[in-house]
């Protein structure tokens, strides 16, 4: 019998589904895929699948049933755009740093600023040299006492966001869509990070969110966390969600909400929650 092979995809690449199901041989998984967290391991097993092909990201965790991980670099070229923008990059020693699909432009940036008198270094982390995840900056962390900035290239805001929370160093970003290159300003995220922690500080009752998707189930941490909000006289429940929306909240009463699963939940999406939420390291109001 033949093996049966689910490919997963990431919503960008779904005109691409048919092709891939053809070239693979495979059942097609239509959920959104947001990270290499977010393996369908559970649905694959439910169908009998005997293996699963990830499109569009790196390997990030170990999984019951085998994943084949197509990373898809893309081929871009960014010194165009430095050409245009260099000036706006602060800083003589700049850290090169891309999601996994724009890795192939970090050596043409280096090049570039390096015979435009700067230095550029690409860290070492733990998946390929310069790459970050929203949750993952190692790359950027072996190299940033030495660096002045980073430059991020690539497209969206949240692995610069990630970076430019995670580090001290100024962040700028080549935005590949827009052609251009511009300071990362994080004042919007922090003006709604204080606010929700300023709020949280008299709440009562705690929603502690754990999400089922394998590389961000954290159940252990909201079981601690439970008993720590328990042990400061607040009342907390665990609610369970595969992709968690704040519309799913809707008709639970709670004053607040600790986020256990990918960060960019309570980043990115932090207005769209009628209560406050915070990532597990904001919960400065009960240490
Ligand atoms: S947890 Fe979030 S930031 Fe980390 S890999 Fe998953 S989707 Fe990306």
């Amino acid at each position: 019998m033949r093996p049966m092979k689910i490919l997963q995809i990431p919503d960008g690449l779904k005109n691409k589904a048919l092709e891939l199901a053809d070239k693979h041989d495979a059942i097609i998984y239509c959920e959104s895929c947001y990270g290499a967290c977010d393996i369908c391991d559970s649905e694959a097993k439910a169908l009998g699948c005997d293996e699963i092909i990830h499109y569009g990201h790196s390997k990030f965790m170990e999984s019951e049933i085998p994943v084949e991980y197509v990373e898809m670099r893309q081929e871009y070229d960014p010194r165009p755009v430095l050409q245009k923008d260099f000036e706006k990059i602060e800083g003589d020693i700049i850290g090169l740093v891309s999601a996994v699909q724009y890795l192939g432009s970090l050596e043409k940036a280096r090049e570039f600023l390096e015979n435009n008198g700067k230095k550029a270094l690409i860290g070492k982390g733990n998946y390929n040299n310069g790459q970050i995840l929203g949750c993952e900056v190692s790359a950027a962390k072996s190299i940033e006492e030495v660096v002045d900035s980073f430059l991020y290239i690539g497209s969206g805001k949240f692995h610069p966001l990630g970076l430019a929370i995670k580090t001290k160093k100024p962040v700028f970003v080549l935005d590949v869509e827009g052609g251009k290159i511009e300071e990362l300003d994080k004042t919007l995220f922090e003006k709604q990070k204080y606010a929700a922690i300023a709020l949280s500080k008299d709440a009562k009752k705690f929603g502690i969110l754990v999400s089922t998707k394998p590389g961000q189930k954290n159940i252990e941490l909201a079981k601690k966390i439970k008993k720590e909000l328990e042990e400061k006289g607040k009342k907390a429940y665990i609610l369970v969600f595969n992709e968690i929306r704040p519309e799913k909240l809707l008709g639970i009463s709670l004053d607040c909400y600790i986020n256990t699963a990918c960060p960019r939940v309570a980043i990115e999406n932090r207005a769209e929650f009628k209560k406050p939420i915070l990532n597990p390291d904001e919960m400065e109001n009960f240490k």
